[in-house]
């Protein structure tokens, strides 16, 4: 039953807050997981590039470098259990320079010191084995093989689908604007309507600091850092076996060519600073950047189509890691989870794991022993079996025969069950994140009749 009273709200339905909700969604306490927006992962976690971190080059000691090797392995699991696609492609970064060559040895040595130590030096020739497509010039490079790629969509749709099926109320709409924390609980103004609770945990990304702000600090301020990606068509994708990546610089982690769960090929991601935390939007001359760069790293990766541009915003707090604090001895019994820049796909059931264990004693977090199983997500990735070359699922259920999206290949049965799901989409935005309808080459030129039908009536009435 829906209330407005529990023991915990959680502020932000991203990766980070998906995954507190549902961790705290297993014991006996009642929590709320508030979204601003209509729809959960509408924010920065729907726009990253989708790499399941090794952590071999976060900095050693770091509360980051921690939290990201444990939530490699902890998603990995997860990933098997749920279905959220995983590929298992490893990663290859690649030296340019002298300079950069010089380098690997102490990144393989910073990898160790991360605990990862399946890391190998290899020269040119074995660069050019393993992707013969790179532009010419490559003169060495340093072997990540557990790096992988994954889906970031399905990745907080199934956190959040846990939590809901855990008992969280989920409330979408609800933009906290004012929070008052009195002796017992705190009580916060939304754009939905008041809601009470005696702990609240903000994962409000890049917001976390104006939401910190209303529990009384003045402690950080979130800079948006802009990536900007190119999304080239599936025909690019033989030319990138794996993720390649650039020698890291103090400019950040530089961009990279990567092959996406959906069988695409990225390129990206820039890195800008700026004032704007809505400009999600590309830029000519951060396209023309990538370009640039892509034309150095595989000038072969230039001569194929162009599906889509798009770009996220890290949550920058100007710190080297990440700002996690529990307040309970000015009474506020508050959390604060911010700065949560660059992994936080990665890392974010192993941040909910640390949130857990800061609040161990204050709460119960005794696990439920009548927990539901965890939900078994459609799959998007373009490795597995997707219901359209599925006959037994057709035999079973002729509407996975009837494709929708032909650039996706996305079938009416897909669509219905996402409407039908415990988290429907609000949007044809949340469609595609849930099923992949529109994501293709055309981009909804020739099915957006019939999806925007099927978006009008949810899935379909027949
Ligand atoms: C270009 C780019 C590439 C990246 N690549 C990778 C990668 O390869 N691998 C990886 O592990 N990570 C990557 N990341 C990082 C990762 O995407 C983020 O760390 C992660 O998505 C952060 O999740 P979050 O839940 O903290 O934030 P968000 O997903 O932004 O969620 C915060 C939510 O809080 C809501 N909110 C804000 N204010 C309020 C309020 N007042 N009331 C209610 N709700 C509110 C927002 O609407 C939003 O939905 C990348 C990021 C970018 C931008």
């Amino acid at each position: 039953m829906t209330t407005d009273r529990y023991d915990v709200a959680v502020v932000g339905a991203g990766i980070v807050g998906a995954a507190i909700a549902r961790l705290l969604g297993g014991t006996s306490l009642s929590v709320a997981l508030l979204e601003a927006r209509d729809d959960v992962g509408d924010g920065t976690s729907k726009a990253n590039t989708a790499i399941l971190h090794t952590g071999f080059d976060a900095t050693p000691g770091t509360l980051e470098a921690r939290l990201v090797a444990r939530g490699y392995a902890l998603l990995g699991d997860y990933a098997a259990a749920t279905g959220i696609p995983v590929e298992r492609t490893g990663a290859l970064l690649v030296a340019w320079t002298d300079e950069q060559l010089r380098t690997l040895p102490a990144l393989r040595a910073k990898a160790e010191r991360n605990g990862y130590t399946a890391c190998e030096l290899v020269d040119a020739a074995a660069v050019y084995d393993a992707v013969p497509a790179l532009g010419p010039g490559a003169l060495g490079g340093l072997t990540v093989p557990g790096e992988s790629i994954t889906c970031t969509w399905t990745t907080n749709l199934a956190l959040a689908t846990d939590a809901v099926n855990r008992g969280v109320t989920l409330l979408r709409g609800h933009r906290v604007t004012a929070a008052d924390a009195g002796p017992d609980a705190t009580r916060l103004d939304t754009t939905g309507g008041a809601v009470t609770a005696r702990w609240v945990i903000n994962a409000a990304g890049l917001h976390a600091d104006a939401l910190d702000r209303l529990f009384g600090y003045e402690r950080f301020t979130v800079t948006p850092r802009r990536g900007e990606l190119y999304v080239f068509d599936k025909l690019a994708r033989p030319l990138v076996p794996c993720i390649v990546l650039p020698v890291p610089s103090k400019a950040g982690k530089g961009v990279l060519v990567s092959p996406t769960i959906y069988g695409n090929v990225m390129l990206g991601p820039t890195a800008e600073d700026l004032p704007d935390r809505t400009a999600t939007g590309t830029s000519a001359r951060g396209l023309a950047y990538l370009l640039e760069r892509g034309r150095e790293l595989m000038p072969r990766l230039l001569d194929e189509e162009v599906t889509a541009t798009y770009a996220g915003l890290r949550a920058g707090i100007g710190r080297d890691d990440y700002l996690v604090d529990v307040d309970v001895d000015a009474g506020r019994r508050y959390v604060l989870v911010g700065g949560i820049r660059s992994t936080g796909l990665t890392a974010g059931m192993a941040i909910a794991e640390h949130v857990a264990g800061l609040l161990d004693g204050a709460l119960d977090l005794t696990p439920r022993p009548d927990l539901p199983d965890p939900p078994r997500m459609p799959n998007l990735g373009e490795a597995g079996v997707r219901p359209f070359r599925d006959p037994a699922a057709i035999d079973a259920d002729p509407e996975y025969g009837h494709i929708v999206c032909f650039c996706e290949r996305v079938t009416r049965g897909e669509i219905r069950d996402a409407y039908r799901s415990p988290v429907p989409p609000a949007d044809l935005d949340g469609l595609r994140r849930r099923t992949r309808a529109m994501n293709g080459r055309c981009q909804g030129f020739y099915c957006g009749a019939e999806v925007g039908e099927l978006l009008r009536t949810r899935g379909g009435a027949r």
